[in-house]
């Protein structure tokens, strides 16, 4: 299940979110009702998560250079 964990600015509660596909709708402080939420790194969890295609979080990747 796609579930993030999230972190409000405003109150600095955390809460869990199901997320379906694309998070493009920021979702809501249940505490306070405020927007200004920003997603958390799923800390603790020993799975490998696996993005199906999409946002993922590769930053680097060793590739070799075409050509040279
Ligand atoms: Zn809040």
């Amino acid at each position: 299940m796609p579930i993030y964990e999230f972190e409000c600015e405003k109150c600095g509660r955390k809460f869990e979110k199901l997320v379906f596909g694309s998070d493009d709708k920021k979702p809501q402080c249940p505490d306070c009702s405020s927007t200004e939420v920003h997603k958390m790194i799923s800390a603790g969890s020993r799975v490998a998560l696996k993005v199906p295609g999409g946002y993922g979080g590769n930053a680097t990747a060793p590739s070799c250079a075409p050509g040279g």
